[in-house]
C-alpha cells in the first residue's frame, strides 16, 4: 500500500498542535499513514503525543534550525522522508494554518505535486478526491490531483475520526536546510485571547452567540452559560465585527470549524457562513426570537424564545440540578 504522509506542526513550545490528530487521521485514509515532524527539541514528549493520537510510523528530522513555526526546516524534513523512501508518499497532509499553508506551497513544489487547499473532507480508494467549500460554504467542489503526489491542506476541526493510541516505530532523517531561507522567529508573546475555558476547535461543548446577544445587554450570558457547562465559547461573525466577542471565537466559514458533541446557538440566525463552521457538531440546541430563523431547520432542540429570559432560567435549571445532585 502506498504511503502518505502527515505534516506535524510544533507550537511556539515545541508541543504537538491539537491539528495532529486530524492529519495523522486524514493521512489514514489515503494510505500506509507516516507523521513527520522537525524539531529543535527533545524529541520524546513529540513521539509520546504521536502515539496518543495514533500515529504508528513517524519520521523525525532534529535540526537546530527547526524552530516551532519555521516551514523551511519543515518542509525540508518532508522531501527528506520522500526521499528517502522507497517509494514518493501518494498524499500528504498538512493542517491549513498559516504554517502549514506555507510548508504546503514548498513540498507540492519540492514533489512536482498538486496542491489542493483548505479540503473539509477527503477520500482514499484509486484515485483521491477532496471537497471544498466555495462561494459562502453554499457549494462544494470536489476535486482530484491526477498526477503527482496529492499535497492537501485540511481545514482544522473537518476530520471527526478517532484513531485509537499506537506505539509509533521511529525513523530519524537529515535536513539540511539553506539557512538563508529560514524565517527568524525574534520573540514569542502570549496570545492575549488565552482563556482558561477549553479549546474552541476541539471543546466538546461550545456555547455560541450571535448578534440576537446585542439586544440582551451583551454577551456575559454566553460565557456564563458556558461555564455552567463547562464549554468553550463561540459567536457568529456578526456578533464579532459587533465587538460582543473576540475574533478567535468566530466560527464559520471564514473562523474556526468545530464538530462538538454538542452547540448552543443563542441568538444565531443560521446564516450558511456560520453552518459552514459547526454543522459537523452532534446534537444543536437553538434559542432564537425568531420561529423562521434558519438555525432551527438543522437545530435537534429549538426554543422559540428571548434569550434574556431563556438563558438564564438554563442557568438556574443547570445550577438546581447540580446542587440536587451533591
Ligand atoms: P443575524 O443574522 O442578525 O441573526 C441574529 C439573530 O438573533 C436573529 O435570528 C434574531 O431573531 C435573533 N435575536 C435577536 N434578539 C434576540 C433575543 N433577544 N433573543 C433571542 N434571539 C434574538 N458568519 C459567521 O457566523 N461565521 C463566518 O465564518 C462567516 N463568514 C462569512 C464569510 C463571508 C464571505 C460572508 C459574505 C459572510 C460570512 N458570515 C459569517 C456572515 C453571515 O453571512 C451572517 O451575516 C452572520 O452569520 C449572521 O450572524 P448572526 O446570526 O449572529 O446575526
Amino acid at each position: 500500500m502506498a504511503t502518505a504522509f502527515a505534516f506535524i506542526e510544533l507550537d511556539e513550545r515545541g508541543q504537538v498542535t491539537a491539528d495532529a490528530a486530524e492529519v495523522v487521521a486524514g493521512a489514514t485514509r489515503l494510505g500506509e499513514p507516516i507523521a513527520v515532524v522537525a524539531t529543535d527539541g527533545d524529541p520524546a514528549p513529540v513521539l509520546a503525543r504521536l502515539g496518543q493520537v495514533g500515529a504508528t510510523d513517524v519520521v523525525i528530522a532534529h535540526h537546530p534550525l527547526a524552530t516551532p513555526a519555521t516551514a523551511v526546516p519543515a518542509a525540508a524534513a518532508l522531501l527528506a522522508a520522500a526521499a528517502d523512501a522507497a517509494t514518493p508518499p501518494r498524499a500528504v497532509v498538512l493542517p491549513h494554518t498559516r504554517c502549514g499553508r506555507e510548508v504546503a506551497a514548498h513540498v507540492a513544489l519540492g514533489l512536482d505535486g498538486g496542491l489542493l487547499t483548505d479540503v473539509v473532507d477527503l477520500v482514499g480508494g484509486p484515485e483521491i478526491r477532496t471537497t471544498q467549500a466555495v462561494l459562502g460554504g453554499g457549494w462544494t467542489t470536489v476535486a482530484a490531483v491526477l498526477s503527482g503526489p496529492a499535497v492537501i491542506t485540511v481545514r482544522p476541526g473537518s476530520l471527526p475520526e478517532v484513531l485509537p493510541p499506537a506505539q509509533p516505530r521511529v525513523t530519524r532523517v537529515r535536513i539540511d536546510p539553506d539557512p538563508r531561507l529560514i524565517e527568524e522567529v525574534q520573540g514569542v508573546a502570549p496570545y492575549a485571547g488565552v482563556t482558561s475555558r477549553p479549546a474552541l476547535r476541539s471543546a466538546s461543548t461550545v456555547v455560541a452567540g450571535g448578534r440576537g446577544m446585542a439586544s440582551a445587554g451583551g454577551f456575559s450570558l454566553v460565557e456564563r452559560l458556558a461555564d455552567e457547562l463547562g464549554a468553550a465559547v463561540g459567536a457568529s461573525r456578526a456578533a464579532v465585527d459587533a465587538g460582543l466577542a473576540p475574533r478567535s471565537a468566530q466560527v464559520g466559514q471564514s473562523g474556526t470549524t468545530v464538530s462538538p458533541d454538542l452547540y448552543l446557538a443563542l441568538g444565531i440566525s443560521g446564516a450558511m457562513q456560520h453552518l459552514a463552521g459547526m454543522s459537523g457538531a452532534g446534537t444543536v440546541v437553538a434559542v432564537d426570537l425568531d420561529p423562521a430563523a434558519p438555525i432551527f431547520d438543522i437545530a435537534d432542540f429549538g426554543v422559540v424564545g428571548d434569550v434574556t429570559t431563556v438563558v438564564p432560567a438554563l442557568i438556574e435549571a443547570l445550577r438546581s440540578r447540580r446542587d440536587g445532585a451533591r
